[in-house]
Formats: structure tokens, sequence, C-alpha cells
């Protein structure tokens, strides 16, 4: 039997389970029927229907959010080595059930299993690490006054709400309610609509792990309904988001009445910039994993090429003979590189952008066109002869689709990396020591890679500048969101208080 062959009965046999119940929300340590009915999950695969799932509003979320406060003082006051204890059962839970996570992701998204294996491996990585700094979450300073001895400690924030999207769900979910619950607040998930099949699996392995009832609840449904009240509601302290642009800029608006803290994880169209005097096989090689591994579908993507004119023509060549050679296929093919895109809606999103490219005066140099009907493939793309004022050089497209752009100077393609609303990554490829100490000090970016695709270390800050987020995740910086700072000061002596009225 053929690999994918053996990959399909076994998918098979772990989808039977939500053929069966469907997907119901887990609210309080319970299964919970959807007070707005179901919806249908699809595979992008083929287009057929997956199971049913639980379609939650503002009643549901409302039960779930009481269910997280009432959970959270004791979650908060639990010892925080039993905290670890639970949290590295759940690192253990999630590599038992590694192949099933990653089976049921592919189906569910359309991501190649060559990098979707790797999905369960990274989200247990990420409890194991913030494990390790639950017993130091709460350390503060001392910060000694005259007649102070003042410190500082932290304490969970209280209920957060969690907001994830589609693209790799089951890894950014973990990214997000890891280090919450490391701080000792209590969650309420609620996954993206078109992938809510992971999330269902991930909230299991949690309670088996331990983790009290109530602490993590999941409630799907769709944005604009359950999203939007998990927002609204006033038990929930912080929303931690992770998706578009303009759907963060309305997390903003919708939590203003109750001053919710946001954490706002958002969109890209980030540059890859190629000197001529960089290593340049390396430089492709990372140009090529950065825009069509995980479908493109990844915020760090590199999806504008600007390239150096003394070196266009061979690199683009070279460039194109490569991505002519991507294979599209069954994501659970272990050779597939490129899956199907997630849905309809993105695929006409897409694939509008091959006429977009045209019209703008472009030229497609490979790609461009769809694979089949059967589901939502396409073949990895690459636009020439672009400018940076095209819409397929400003928008983010979220697809294999990369737009090249020549440039002749450092001070060219430093304005050209630049004139973007967003600012999540940028990479970087010269062996001019000081050339990248200059353009790394200029290029507005949250995180940027010089010589390197994007290597992902838990303890450095992840985030974007610009239209691309507020906030920062990774190491501390985590707890900075999910805790508030508090300082008490200890009178050391009986210093001369002002008697007022006396
Ligand atoms: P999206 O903004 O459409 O949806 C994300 C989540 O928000 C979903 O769960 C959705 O149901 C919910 N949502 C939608 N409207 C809402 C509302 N009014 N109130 C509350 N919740 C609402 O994003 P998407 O299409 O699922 O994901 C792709 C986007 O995510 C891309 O723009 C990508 O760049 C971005 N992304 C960013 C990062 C990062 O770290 N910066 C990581 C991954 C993805």
């Amino acid at each position: 039997m053929s690999a994918l062959a053996t990959n399909l009965e076994k998918l098979d046999g772990y989808l039977a389970r939500f053929r069966e119940t469907g997907i119901k929300h887990r609210i309080g340590g319970k299964d919970c029927d959807g007070s707005a009915g179901t919806f249908q999950s699809t595979s992008p695969v083929n287009k057929t229907v997956i199971c049913d799932v639980a379609r939650g509003d503002a009643s549901d979320i409302d039960a779930a959010a009481r269910a997280a406060k009432d959970a959270f003082p004791a979650w908060r006051d639990m010892p925080a080595l039993e905290r670890k204890k639970i949290l590295i059962r759940i690192a253990e839970g999630i590599e038992a059930r590694a192949e099933e996570i990653a089976l049921c992701e592919c189906w569910d998204t359309g991501q190649a299993l060559r990098f979707m294996s790797k999905a369960a491996i990274r989200g247990a990585e990420n409890f194991r690490y913030f494990a390790d700094q639950v017993t130091s979450a709460r350390d503060g300073k001392q910060l000694q006054s005259p007649t102070l001895m003042n410190v500082t400690t932290r304490v969970p924030i209280g209920p957060v709400g969690v907001i994830t999207p589609w693209n790799t769900p089951f890894m950014l979910s973990t990214w997000k309610i890891a280090p919450a619950l490391a701080a000792g607040c209590t969650v309420v998930h609620k996954p993206a609509e078109l992938s809510p099949l992971s999330a269902r699996i991930l909230v299991e392995i949690a309670e088996e792990a331990g983790l009290p009832p109530g602490v993590w609840n999941m409630v799907n449904g769709f944005g604009e309904d359950a999203g939007k009240a998990l927002c609204e509601h006033r038990a929930i302290k912080a929303i931690a988001f992770v998706g578009e642009s303009s759907t963060g800029s309305l997390i903003q608006k919708q939590g203003a009445d109750t001053l919710k803290r946001c954490h706002l994880e958002l969109g890209g169209k980030n540059p890859v910039i190629v000197f001529d005097d960089a290593d340049l096989d390396r430089a492709l090689d990372a140009v090529i994993f950065m825009i069509y591994s995980i479908n493109g579908e990844r915020c760090t993507s590199s999806s504008r090429l600007l390239v150096q004119d003394s070196i266009r023509e061979e690199f683009e060549a070279r460039l194109i003979a490569r991505v002519n050679n991507i294979k599209v296929g069954n994501p659970l093919d272990p050779e597939t590189v490129i899956g199907p895109l997630v849905g309809e809606e993105h695929f006409n999103k897409v694939t509008s952008y091959f006429d977009i490219a045209k019209e703008g005066g472009a030229t497609i140099a490979a790609g461009g066109v769809t694979v089949g009907d059967e589901g939502y493939f396409v073949r990895p793309t690459l636009f020439t002869g672009a400018n940076n004022q095209m819409r397929i050089a400003q928008e983010e497209i979220f697809g294999p689709v990369l737009t090249s752009i020549p440039f002749s100077t450092e001070e060219e393609a430093l304005e050209i990396a630049n004139d973007t609303d967003y600012g999540l990554t940028g990479y970087l490829w010269t062996n001019d020591l000081q050339r990248s100490l200059r353009f790394t000090e200029k290029l507005e970016a949250g995180m940027i890679w010089v010589n390197s695709e994007n290597v992902r270390h838990l303890p450095t800050p992840f985030g974007g500048v610009k239209a691309s987020g507020i906030g920062r995740d990774g190491g501390d910086w985590s707890f900075e969101f999910y805790m508030e700072q508090k300082h008490i000061g200890f009178a050391t002596g009986e210093h001369r208080i002002p008697r007022l009225g006396a």
C-alpha cells in the first residue's frame, strides 16, 4: 500500500468519531451543543463534509466565560509545581497523539503532512517551554527606597479569550494557550470556523492530563457572533488574537467598552532582500522555503522578493525552474509540498491575483493556474516585472504566490522594503556585515533574520510593528501580557506621615 493510501486509511479511523458525534463545545469540562445550531466543516482536499460543528453564540460564550471565571481562583492558587506537572502531561499527551493531530490538521486545512507532522511536536514544545517558566512567572524585583522596601510581583490577569486563525491552527493555539495557563489564567478558546478539528483534540488532551474542568473552555463558531461576544464579555480580561489586520482592528473596537487588554498578531507582506554579494544558493533555498512551504498561508512568509538588478535575471531563472518543480497534491502524501488552499473563499481570493497581476502590468513567470477541480489546488506562482506600487506587492495574498521586485542600491532596497502597511518579518541576504547592521537598524519589522530563513527560538520576542500587530509573544513577553504587575511598599520604620487636620 502506498504511503498516501495508508495515511488515508488511518485518517478515516481518526475521523469516524467526529462523523458520529460532530464537534461539540467544551465548557466546564462537559460537551455542549451550540445554541445557534451547527455548521459543517468541509475538507479543502475534495470539498466533502468532515462533520457537523456546534455553532456558538453569545449565550455559549457567556457559559464558557462563567466557567473560566469560576475556575480561575483555584487554578491561580494551585502550587506552581502542580501546575507545571499538568502542563508537562499535556505535552506528553500531544506527543502521544501526534499522528492523529497531523493527519486531521492536513485534512481540515489542506496543509501538507511534511510540514504538519512537526506541528504537534512544536505544540508539545510550547507546553514544555512554558511549563519550565511556571515556577518563576510570579517573580519580581526588590526596589529599596529610603523609607520603604518596595517589592514587585506578578499575578495572572484572570480569565482570557484566545481567538485563533485557520493557518497552522494547532501550533498557534498551543502557542497562545500554554503561556496563559502557565501564568495562572483560565481560558476560553474560539478556534477558526474553517479548522475546528485539532482544537477539539487539544482540549481533550488537556483534560485527560488533569487540567481541572473550566480552566480551558472551547467554543466553536463564527467570528462575528461567538468571537465578538468573547471580546465583549465582562469576565474576560484580555484577548489574545491571531488573524487578519482588519479583524485585529475589530477586536480592539469590540473590546473597548470593557477596556480589554488586546494582543494582536496580524498579517504581513514581508520582504526578502537579496544582494548580489550574498550566498545565492542558500538565499534561493530560503526564498523558496519561506513562500512555498505551508501553502504560503503563513504570516511570516516572505511574499515580496527584492532582488538586486545585477543578479536578477539569473536568480529569477533559477527560481522559476525550482518553482515549476514543486509538487502539488494530496496533503497526506508525504511527497506533497503544496496542498489545497483552505477553502473556497480563500481560493477565490488567491486566484483573483492572477488577473490582478496581469492587469497591473506584471508577468506570471510560473504557476498562475489552478489544478483540477476536486479541491482548492493552485500551482505555486511567481510574478516578475513588478514594482512595489502594484496590488500584488502591497496586499497580503496569503497563498503560494511570490512577487519579485528589482532594486539597484541599498537605499532603494530599504525604501521598497519599508513601503508597506505591514511590518512583521524581514529577511536579509548579504555577506557585507556593515550593510546588514545598517539595514536591520532601519528595516521596519518586528523580526528580522540575516542569511537565514525564519527559525523560531521560543525565548525570543515574536510579533510585528505597523499593521502587523501589537504586543510580543515568547519568553517572558508572553507573561507580560497574561499577568499584571503589582507593587507593594513595606514601611521599614516610622517615617514622617503628613498629619493633615491634626
Ligand atoms: P481572520 O481574521 O479572518 O480570523 C481569525 C479568527 O478571528 C477566526 O477565529 C475568526 O472566527 C475570528 N474572527 C473573525 N471576525 C471576528 C470578530 N469580529 N470578532 C472576534 N473574532 C473574529 O484570519 P484568518 O483568515 O483565519 O487567518 C489568516 C490571517 O491571520 C492572515 O492575515 C495571517 O497573516 C494572520 N496570521 C498572523 C500571525 C502572526 O503571528 N502575526 C500568525 C498566523 C496568521
